[in-house]
């Protein structure tokens, strides 16, 4: 298991840097900058910090208390199928349904605010897809992977799982110019979903499939115009901070006001502080004076925190 889990980070690495290449070569919109607004937030807070917690919260705080409440995985219902038949299972039956929550999302006022902050980013690349309200994760995370624990599927469908989520996500929401041909009426790709980032009337209420575009042509909300947006992100203003974009899934306040107070700007210098502070203990941590000499490689991903 832990070799598995090994296999799949080196994978999901190895793909994140196939795309962002990729996006350098074939780009859906030229000029976009790796570095773009809102990038920082992405990468650090939504998709290392807000997934480390959630997979605390989901797991050990949800999913296994079930578990252990109901007994329901010793039945082990779907254990001894194929393992390719299992991760194929849960794929699509997850992905129907969330297509569905997704329209739900799109048409409900109250589930809209867990949604927007997904919809914010305006130059849409492989890392926009992380960006996603914790609330919308926890909902969504935990309905994908609690079948997999209670209905006792072998333990390596959860990491299959979840590469596969990442990588697809990545991809679907890179900016990267691909005509997958006939594929399209099975396999979402970034051709769909760019538009489903569209700030265009007419693509409110389209393009809302994640792994299979089957169900955007099967329900008859598929958009494919060809050509390309003309605007990107959300018809009115959002925060830029976490936390903010956070709050104001809750609370519509004046944040314009707010990033002018000074007491928010001392907040704000003073967390930069702290984690200047905590990525220097990470680089302490990581020195060749505490670690044998086959690992001060590993000095790279503390640097980029
Ligand atoms: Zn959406
Ligand atoms: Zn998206």
């Amino acid at each position: 298991m832990k070799n598995l889990e090994l296999h799949c980070t080196i994978i999901l690495v190895a793909w994140t840097l196939l795309i962002v290449i990729l996006e350098r070569i074939f780009p859906y919109r030229r000029g976009l900058p790796i570095f773009r607004e809102g990038f920082w937030v992405d990468l650090v807070w939504y998709t290392l910090i807000q997934s480390f917690v959630l997979k605390i919260v989901i797991f050990d705080w949800i999913i296994y208390p079930l578990d252990q409440r109901w007994s329901l995985s010793e039945w082990k219902l779907l254990y001894h199928w194929p393992l390719w038949a299992q991760v194929a299972f849960f794929l699509v039956t997850h992905d129907l349904y969330i297509y569905w929550f997704h329209r739900w999302q799109h048409r409900n006022k109250i589930l809209w605010r867990t949604h927007e902050a997904h919809h914010s980013v305006k130059e849409v690349d492989w890392l926009a897809g992380s960006r996603s309200h914790s609330l919308e994760i926890l909902i969504n995370q935990t309905i994908e992977f609690a079948p997999i624990v209670l209905l006792g599927a072998r333990p390596e469908v959860v990491p299959i799982k979840a590469l596969l989520d990442a990588c697809w996500g990545m991809f679907i929401h890179a900016n990267l110019r691909i005509n997958l041909g006939p594929f399209k009426y099975v396999l979402n790709g970034p051709e769909m979903h760019l538009w489903h980032h569209a700030d265009e009337l007419q693509v409110y209420h389209r393009n809302f499939a994640t792994k299979l575009s089957l169900w955007d042509w099967i329900f008859n909300t598929a958009y494919l115009p060809g050509r390309q947006p003309l605007k990107w992100g959300l018809w009115y203003p959002f925060p830029k901070d976490y936390f903010l974009q956070h709050a104001y899934a809750f609370w519509r306040f004046d944040f314009r006001r707010l990033e002018e107070n000074p007491r928010w700007q001392w907040y704000f210098a003073w967390r930069q502080q702290l984690m200047n502070a905590i990525k220097q203990i990470i680089k302490s941590s990581y020195s060749p004076d505490n670690l044998p000499v086959s690992r001060t490689h590993q000095k790279e991903p503390a640097e980029a925190l």
